[in-house]
């Protein structure tokens, strides 16, 4: 088959697409290099390249274009990162609600299925254990940038959805929890590659606030195939997954296991939101998922740990430092 990935030489993007043609498939990628890089998706020696055409999802006639080559799309391509939503709050919403517009029309005008990457990040401030898939969005007042990632992944959910009802779209919804791996990006916000790099240089690691704000990490090597077995199940037609780790941990802790994993003698340092976000921000206090109704349709459990989590992606960081060096 011929997949389209938006967003493939992102850090998920990018998993998927080495999954993907390791399977024997073609893909085609679309990307803008605003957080991904060619670098990602080079190939090992020998192995199929994906094509890669350089362009953004707000630009409907080239998506209409990628989209009438392929079988099957997976939509990606997102502005993420707390730090990228602070600091380019239209660009992001432009890119996360009209990007997403033109996949999902694109994808109903020929006919192709659909994954829809969505996030945790809509539950918001809800701070129920075991979150599942009809659970309420709790969320600040609209001028705190931060909610607008969720806003606009909100309207992502329910563009998508109204397309199964009312156009017959075969579209689902996979909504990420905080994932994590070799090689993400520290830079626009994402704590583990943060600490990790913190770690690895000696330094303390930047716990924000008391650190007692709870997360639940997956490995994307965990939730690549999870996302390409929910395309694959007729079963999940029409339907929002939740696909996220098992294993609930405070940030300070979090931050003490990186410590302890890399040997790091750098301590924890705790800073205050306001010295990297606007007056008034409000972090999620808590957010562990629900994933049975994942579970119970393509059998998703994901098998690695956070302390193999940590590892792999000091590993990783270290890999990268020595070919620097
Ligand atoms: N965080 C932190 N220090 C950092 C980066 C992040 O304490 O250097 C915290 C952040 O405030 C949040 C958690 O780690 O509570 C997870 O942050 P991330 O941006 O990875 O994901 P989020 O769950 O906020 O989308």
């Amino acid at each position: 088959m011929r997949f389209l990935i938006t967003g493939g030489a992102g850090f998920i993007g990018s998993h998927l697409t080495r999954f993907l043609i390791s399977e024997g498939h073609k893909v085609l990628i679309l990307d803008n290099f605003s957080t991904g890089s060619p670098k990602n998706v080079d190939s090992e020696s020998g192995s199929p390249v994906p094509e890669i055409v350089d362009g953004s999802v707000c630009d409907a006639e080239l998506v209409d274009r990628c989209t009438r080559e392929v079988d099957a799309v997976f939509h990606l391509a997102a502005a993420v990162g707390t730090f990228t939503i602070a600091r380019k709050t239209i660009e992001s919403l432009r890119t996360n609600l009209h990007g997403t517009e033109a996949v999902v029309e694109a994808a109903c005008r020929h006919r192709v299925p659909l994954l829809l990457s969505s996030t945790s990040e809509v539950y918001g401030l809800n701070a129920k254990t075991g979150l599942t898939e009809d659970d309420d969005r709790v969320l600040g007042s609209p001028p705190h940038s931060r909610w607008s990632y969720a806003e606009a992944k909100s309207v992502d959910e329910t563009i998508a959805h109204a397309h199964a009802v009312e156009h017959d779209l075969d579209v689902v919804i996979a909504r990420l929890f905080n994932t994590v791996g070799p090689g993400q990006s520290g830079e626009y916000g994402m704590v583990i590659p943060r600490f990790v790099r913190q770690a690895l240089a000696g330094e303390p690691l930047t716990v924000f606030g008391d650190g007692s704000q709870v997360r639940c990490f997956c490995h994307v090597l965990d939730v690549v195939p999870a996302l390409v077995a929910l395309l694959r199940e007729p079963g999940t037609r029409g339907q929002v997954f939740n696909v996220g780790g098992s294993e609930p941990v405070r940030i300070d802790q979090l931050a003490r296991r990186v410590n302890a994993i890399t040997g790091s003698p750098g301590g924890i340092v705790h800073v205050p939101y306001d010295a990297y976000f606007e007056p008034g921000y409000r972090d999620t206090p808590h957010r562990v998922p629900d994933c049975a109704k994942a579970r119970a349709r393509i059998g998703f459990r994901p098998t690695r740990d956070l302390d193999e989590i940590i590892r792999s992606v000091a590993a990783d960081q270290r890999a990268h430092a020595v070919i620097r060096s």
